[in-house]
């Protein structure tokens, strides 16, 4: 801490008291404090100085610039700079003094009266602009000349300067008053908004809210209704197909009996058409026995029957079985074996159904080039990937979930070439699902396609809804 002495003056007289006063409030001035500050020093150090002077006589008056170095100390509120006001006069002051001068310990920071035989001394205290912390000793000396040169007026002269101060001080403070009634006005108006918002906005939440919900209840309608149509339409696909099997298949079995060369000659025309009425009644039976499949795999009634699934064996009944399904001659089938690859828990059976069914299309839908199957694993990963990847005409990709829909087939002069009912890929779909997994499609006109089966590795047998 550093103490500089700004001035020091005696109070003798009841003048005396009219100059401490004024210097007082010049300093205030200089060191950078407001109007009314100057005006609390003025008033604080003439009451002291009054009262201490009709006590005990003449009063030493010391005006001390106090730099505190320590700032930042964590319990206390430190004042880096102030202004010390501190008072002496010879002897013991009485209590009553004490008290009278006590009225003005509210004007300033600080205020302590010490007092002993010999002497009274009032030390007050306030803090003052940090700005003040700067002063160098030039302008210290500067402000130290201007009011040591300041001597007081007369008493009326006081008086009316008192006044003006006291006056200023009043529209001052009237002014703030009615700023801070302005601006309560403006609070409660902005409260008032805000609450109006509020409501607003809380009704606002409330009516989406309802919406919401309502949309909800709509949709579990919607899709209880969607239930219930998918439920009729599997019923009626089994039905239908059940009923027409059986006079399919005698169909099939009759014409088969007509042409056997143990039965009656028959004209070669009648051969011919009796040839043609065979191919369509077969042609209806795999139509028949597909919708079949597919209602039962819909109706949630065909449960997996899950085994560790060795895909070796899978991959070699499939080389073997497909080695004789009709291609072009300039397509051929490549089976990679699955070297390697952990064996999954699933229903082989089912398994090899969708992967016949791929391979199938792929070689159907491939003029010239290779059909591949291969099974993929991330070592890190939960599941198995198999994908059948041809060289063929490729699916458009506005098709790729249209396909997997019943009966729906692309448009391609191919098609015309090639048998099929649009059924292979939505069941296909169903029995991945039923084994936990999914079946993606990747293709372009032109790119060929890959249709990916991704299967977990331990289904536990929970069907997906
Ligand atoms: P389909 O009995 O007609 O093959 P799918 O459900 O298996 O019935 O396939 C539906 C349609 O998807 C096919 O008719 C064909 O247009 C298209 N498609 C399926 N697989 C392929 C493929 N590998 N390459 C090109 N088109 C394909």
């Amino acid at each position: 801490m550093t103490r500089t002495v700004l001035l020091h003056v005696v109070i003798s007289t009841e003048q005396d008291v009219f100059a401490v006063r004024r210097q007082g409030r010049h300093l205030g001035a200089a060191l950078g404090l407001a109007g009314q500050d100057q005006i609390r020093i003025a008033a604080a150090l003439s009451e002291v100085g009054r009262r201490l002077l009709a006590a005990l006589g003449p009063v030493v008056v010391d005006f001390v610039l106090v730099k505190e170095l320590v700032v930042a100390e964590p319990d206390r509120e430190v004042r880096p700079v102030s202004l010390e006001l501190r008072s002496t006069a010879q002897g013991a002051a009485e209590d009553d003094v004490v008290a009278d001068m006590a009225l003005t310990q509210g004007l300033l920071d600080d205020w302590q009266v010490d007092r002993t035989q010999r002497q009274t001394t009032v030390t007050m205290a306030r803090a003052l602009p940090r700005a003040a912390a700067n002063l160098g000793s030039d302008e210290i000396d500067a402000i130290r000349a201007d009011v040591r040169t300041l001597t007081a007026g007369t008493a009326i002269e006081e008086l009316a300067e008192h006044n003006r101060q006291l006056l200023a001080t009043l529209e001052e403070v009237q002014a703030q008053r009615d700023e801070l009634a302005r601006l309560n006005d403006e609070l409660t108006e902005t409260n008032k908004g805000v609450l109006a918002l509020y409501a607003e906005l809380t009704e606002e939440l409330a009516a989406t809210n309802r919406g919401v919900v309502a949309l909800y209840a709509e949709l579990d309608q919607r899709s209880e209704q969607l239930r219930v149509a998918n439920e009729a339409k599997t019923r009626f696909l089994a039905n239908v197909s059940h009923e027409l099997r059986t006079p399919v298949t005698s169909v099939v079995g009759l014409t088969r009996l007509l042409r056997d060369p143990e039965s009656d000659p028959l004209t070669a025309e009648q051969d011919e058409q009796l040839a043609l009425v065979d191919v369509s009644a077969h042609s209806l039976l795999g139509l028949v026995n597909e919708l079949l499949d597919l209602a039962k795999a819909e109706s949630g009634r065909l449960a997996p029957a899950l085994e560790r699934t060795d895909l070796k064996a899978i991959f070699d009944t499939l080389r073997g079985t497909l080695r004789a399904f009709p291609r072009a001659d300039a397509t051929t089938l490549v089976v990679v074996d699955p070297v390697g690859v952990p064996a999954p828990v699933t229903d082989p059976i089912l398994l090899t159904q969708v992967l016949r069914n791929l391979i199938t299309n792929g070689l159907k839908f491939t003029p010239a080039g290779e059909v591949r199957l291969e099974a993929a694993w991330e070592p890190t990963g939960r599941t198995v990937e198999l994908s059948v990847r041809d060289t063929g005409i490729g699916i458009p990709p506005a098709e790729h979930e249209r396909v997997f829909e019943e009966f729906h087939q692309v448009r391609h002069a191919l098609q015309a070439t090639v048998t099929g009912t649009g059924l292979g890929l939505p069941y296909a779909r169903r029995l991945v699902q039923i084994l936990g997994g999914t079946i993606t499609v990747d293709s372009a006109p032109g790119a060929g396609s890959t249709f990916t089966v991704c299967l977990p590795l331990n289904h536990e047998g929970v069907a997906p809804p």
